[in-house]
């Protein structure tokens, strides 16, 4: 069992008051609170060895450098990926999916085929959009069921001898719906196809084994796991990598310039152009640190008492909807017939409680549930039930003035 008040501890924000009320934070899905231990790297690395990383012979330098690639040795360990030259650490999830989508631009030909699913966000939509007219390939959506789900049954249908590329998110960000990437995977690979996972909202509450997936590309960002924003990685197979041409021109990526040819540097700095955010990258590996030292066990465990509990409570208040029903983690995304989710979210603002309203970036779920967008609560193990009950009664408030 966690020890919730220690755990809260770590958070300084938790501290705060908003509108006079104590802070409720239920936005984790859009980003996550830092605790100390990451807060603390951060002040460590501009107090004491503020440097630029892979050029000095300075002492400075070599600290940066040797802190930087100890984060990328975490990150690495982590994901349980083969080689640390596997892990690009990136500006984040969207920069990740933007060097693999540019790179196959120039790799995929017309005729050749990609599928996304129907769950993503629009980071993950877009730059395949935009590869897909570069190239001329045709893109391809995995339609979604009404319990947030993909079918499954019409992937394995679109799936043949042209589809190069499939990309899928690992949870959704909008309902909390986990996919079964483990079959997306093997069924693609039958074809030849390469998956590329969006993990962004899957990492604060799993954590996935790369090599035991066997993912060809698996993305996410640091600060909705307790890191930092402005850094992510990007994991891709060895030969795969070595096999995309280089995302951005710049200082560090290469090996040799002059102005007949450029040749490139190895792995992972070919897709590193230019000054990456040291810092960041390194406060990212001190939040894996922290979120192994409460274990993913736990956080599973602890998460899913509050979902279970936020989400029963929910369904005891006349006209409440929540979206995407299947096998989830601790996102839920309601509605209140006849109220505007917007609405909502400025009255539990007023009380103190921050939630996420809108369509979250996935404008076609909200589409094919026909609604402007959902109210979103999403909880971290950091949370309490105490929370979710002023949650309840806020939500009830607010359902009674607006309607
Ligand atoms: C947040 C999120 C992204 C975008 O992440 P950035 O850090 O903004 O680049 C992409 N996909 C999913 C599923 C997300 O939840």
């Amino acid at each position: 069992m966690l020890d919730i008040n220690k755990i809260r501890a770590d958070f300084p924000i938790l501290e705060r008051k908003v509108h006079g009320k104590p802070l409720i934070y239920f936005d984790n899905g859009a980003t996550s609170q830092t605790p100390t231990a990451v807060i603390d790297t951060i002040v460590d690395y501009y107090t004491n060895y503020n440097a630029n990383i892979h050029r000095g012979v300075h002492t400075l330098s070599q600290e940066a450098t040797d802190k930087y690639e100890e984060a990328r040795i975490k990150i690495q360990k982590h994901f349980n990926a083969k080689h640390s030259y596997e892990i690009i650490l990136t500006s984040g999830t969207t920069e990740s999916i933007n060097v693999i989508a540019s790179g196959f631009s120039v790799i995929l030909k017309e005729g050749d085929e990609v599928i996304v699913s129907a769950l993503e966000h629009h980071s993950n939509i877009v730059p395949w959009q935009m590869m897909c007219e570069k190239a001329g390939a045709t893109l391809r959506v995995i339609p979604m069921d009404e319990d947030g789900s993909l079918r499954i049954d019409l992937f394995e249908e679109m799936l043949n001898v042209n589809t190069k590329l499939v990309f899928c998110n690992h949870v959704s960000n909008a309902l909390g719906t986990i996919n079964p990437i483990e079959k997306i995977i093997k069924s693609a690979h039958k074809f030849g196809a390469y998956v590329l996972i969006d993990g962004a909202q899957a990492c604060p509450h799993i954590k996935p084994d790369v090599q035991q997936l066997d993912v060809d590309f698996y993305v996410t960002s640091a600060h909705k796991m307790c890191g930092p924003t402005g850094v992510g990685m990007l994991y891709g197979k060895q030969e795969l990598l070595e096999m995309l041409p280089p995302y951005q021109g710049g200082g560090e990526m290469i090996d040799t310039v002059t102005f007949e040819k450029t040749t490139y540097a190895g792995l992972p700095h070919k897709f590193e152009a230019g000054t990456p955010n040291i810092c960041g990258g390194i406060a990212f590996g001190a939040a894996v640190d922290y979120m192994n030292a409460i274990g993913f066990d736990n956080i599973q465990e602890r998460e899913h008492q509050l979902l279970d509990y936020a989400t029963k409570k929910l369904l005891e208040i006349d006209g409440l909807k929540i979206y995407g029903t299947s096998t989830k983690t601790s996102v839920i995304s309601f509605n209140i017939d006849g109220i505007h989710p917007y609405d909502i979210g400025s009255i539990l603002d007023k009380l103190g409680i921050a939630v996420r309203t809108g369509h979250h970036c996935a404008q076609p779920i909200m589409d094919f549930y026909k609604i402007p967008g959902t109210v979103r609560a999403s909880l971290s193990f950091y949370n309490t039930e105490d929370e979710i009950d002023t949650m309840i009664e806020a939500v009830k408030k607010a359902k009674m003035m607006l309607s």
